[in-house]
């Protein structure tokens, strides 16, 4: 079994409802071990759109990294993720962190995540969950990861009922 850290995200809609139906779904390919808290957070990029609500959820999975990228989109597809442009708007946007220590670059799939150690909707629900996990190309812990970052701005804590954060995630 791999161990996997994916990355939810949500701006559209009943975005904690998506959250949890995507957590449903990830239930079906990976043994979920833990789930962050839930964090509304300021888009970057594409400024103009609504505040997303980001978790992180960690787990294990039989599945090979390009099969967990797959049936990740299928997911977005499913909660009627419409792709329009980069940073558009999304129901849900789920993002494959870590797949093990697993480097990779190719076209379709990086590892780690190219973009997580500059996101604070990335970095704090992961600390939540894995503060002491190493980076395996930046050979940083999550929390060194966030404590590089500075302050947390454009980030808050979000409670939604229907989520509910812990061992395996409710
Ligand atoms: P973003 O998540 O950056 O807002 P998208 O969700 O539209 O953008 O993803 C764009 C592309 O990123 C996807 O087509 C996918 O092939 C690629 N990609 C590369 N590495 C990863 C990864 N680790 N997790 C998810 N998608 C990835
Ligand atoms: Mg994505």
């Amino acid at each position: 079994m791999a161990s996997v850290y994916i990355a939810l995200g949500s701006n559209l809609g009943d975005r904690a409802g998506t959250l949890v139906a995507a957590r449903e779904r990830l239930a079906e390919f990976v043994h979920l071990r833990a789930a962050s808290r839930l964090y509304e957070t300021e888009p970057v990029g594409y400024r103009d759109q609504p505040p997303f609500l980001n978790a992180v959820v960690a787990g294990a999975t039989d599945l090979q990294p390009l099969p967990v990228l797959h049936a990740l989109q299928q997911i977005e597809h499913d909660l009627g993720r419409r792709r329009s442009f980069p940073n558009a708007p999304r129901t849900i946007d789920l993002d494959l962190l870590y797949y093990n220590n697993l480097l990779l670059n190719t076209p379709e799939l990086t590892l780690p995540h190219p973009r997580l150690h500059e996101r604070f909707f990335v970095l704090l629900p992961l600390n939540d969950i894995a503060p002491h996990l190493l980076h395996p190309r930046l050979q940083q812990s999550t929390s060194a990861l966030l404590a590089a970052l500075g302050p947390p701005s454009g980030v808050r804590e979000w409670e939604d009922a229907r989520w509910v954060a812990g061992e395996s995630g409710g």
